[in-house]
């Protein structure tokens, strides 16, 4: 039986996570849950898994919370923090959303934890400090949620990297893959909303329209695999079953398959390598018939084109493109800014990043998230 912290508890990830937690009471114990402000919801996951070890980041929230419950609640990125770090628990589970996510992965490390990562942002932000916590920390281990670094996991399945010659992340190409580009300057947020295969929370959701999404989630696979900018590519495939493929050096091209459903790859990062039944949709191939794939389209979505070019920039660079990015996302979905000039304004932050010549530090990454978003707010 494995004790399982889940930080992020009250999203989209929250959500599938608790159910295969659910469907797995065998080898799952739920001991901890963190939110930012949705005390409420909160409040009846506590009561469900009878839970007591709970943080919410909101002061406001942590104090109805805990005159709810009866007992305190802890608060703020100290409370993120304890929660992930309690001698009680094997597997964190990362499922915040933003930079937020970092410094308690990071306290995970530290213990020599099992992290099941959603949280991309971690590793666009810090990537090589992550890599360095890992390596110091030998019994500490990541599995990823992302589905598309749930596949590419899986393919690899223990392959040495010489063996790869590229990792090909799939993307659905979002809400506006068949937009002109013309048309891009109207976009509203109930359009970038709306997205075409995925249900998740705002902010991926909005990265997702950008193609955001998808560079974040080609640092994010750099860092995990181990494996350079060169050799990572984005190939559309709007349908979402293949989730990821490996190209291998002798002409074989792994695949994952699978219903969009991120129950799949949360089980993965929960159980690898073994496969006890869960209960999703299956696929059945004569239904689908076709499935299609296109190269992206990097006019249309330079966020894509900004996201390799900071993750090959390194230093500093992909933490003040997320934390611009983050502040972005947000002021769009309160309807300050267009959606076009996301990208815009990022380019301008990582054109004023500074360079750094040693391997980045925890405090060169929180510092250039701060100077990111203090940035980027004069533009706005
Ligand atoms: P949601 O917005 O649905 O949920 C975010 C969760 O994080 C909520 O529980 C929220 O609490 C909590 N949270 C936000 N800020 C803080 C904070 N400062 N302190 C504590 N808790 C906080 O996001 P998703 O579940 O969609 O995404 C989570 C992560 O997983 C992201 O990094 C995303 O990129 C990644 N991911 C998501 C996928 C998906 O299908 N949704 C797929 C692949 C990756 P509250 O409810 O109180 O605001
Ligand atoms: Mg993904």
């Amino acid at each position: 039986m494995k004790l399982v912290c889940l930080l992020g508890a009250t999203g989209s990830i929250g959500d599938s996570s608790l159910d295969v937690l659910m469907q797995q009471p065998d080898y799952f114990r739920l001991h901890s849950i963190a939110a930012h402000s949705n005390w409420k919801k909160a409040l009846l996951i506590a009561q469900k898994f009878k839970v007591t070890r709970i943080c919410m980041f909101d002061p406001e929230a942590a104090k109805a919370l805990s005159s709810a419950l009866g007992h305190p609640v802890l608060v703020g990125i100290e409370g993120l923090q304890e929660l992930a770090s309690e001698p009680e628990v094997d597997i964190v589970i990362n499922a915040l959303v933003g930079s937020v996510g970092c410094l308690p992965t990071l306290s995970a490390i530290q213990k020599g934890k099992h992290i099941a990562l959603a949280n991309k942002e971690t590793l666009v932000m810090a990537g090589p400090v992550i890599q360095e916590a890992l390596e110091q920390n030998p019994s500490a281990f990541i599995t990823p949620i992302d589905s598309e670094h749930s596949a590419i996991f899986q393919c690899l399945a223990g392959s040495s990297n010489h063996e790869v010659e590229e990792l090909q992340i799939t993307a659905s190409g979002g809400p506006f893959r068949t937009w002109d580009l013309e048309a891009f300057k109207n976009i509203r947020v109930q359009d970038a909303l709306n997205h075409p295969v995925w249900n998740m929370g705002q902010k991926i959701t909005i990265d997702s329209a950008s193609m955001m999404n998808k560079g974040l989630e080609v640092i994010e696979a750099h860092f995990l695999f181990q494996i350079p900018y060169n050799q990572i590519q984005v190939v559309v495939h709007p349908q979402s079953i293949v989730h990821s493929l490996v190209q291998f050096q002798d002409g074989s091209l792994m695949a994952q398959l699978g219903s969009p459903d991120m129950r799949i790859p949360i089980q993965v990062a929960l159980h690898w390598p073994e496969r006890p039944k869960l209960d999703t949709p299956k696929i059945h191939l004569p239904t689908l018939k076709t499935l299609d794939f296109y190269e992206p389209d990097f006019n249309k979505f330079p966020c894509l084109a900004l996201a390799y070019e900071a993750g090959k920039q390194g230093g500093v660079v992909p933490a003040m493109m997320n934390a611009a990015n983050e502040v972005l996302v947000e002021a769009f979905l309160k309807e300050k800014i267009k959606f076009i000039d996301i990208a815009k304004h990022i380019e301008c932050v990582m054109s004023k990043a500074p360079q750094i010549n040693s391997k980045l530090t925890l405090e060169q990454a929180l510092e250039a998230d701060q100077e990111a978003r203090t940035l980027v707010q004069s533009l706005i």
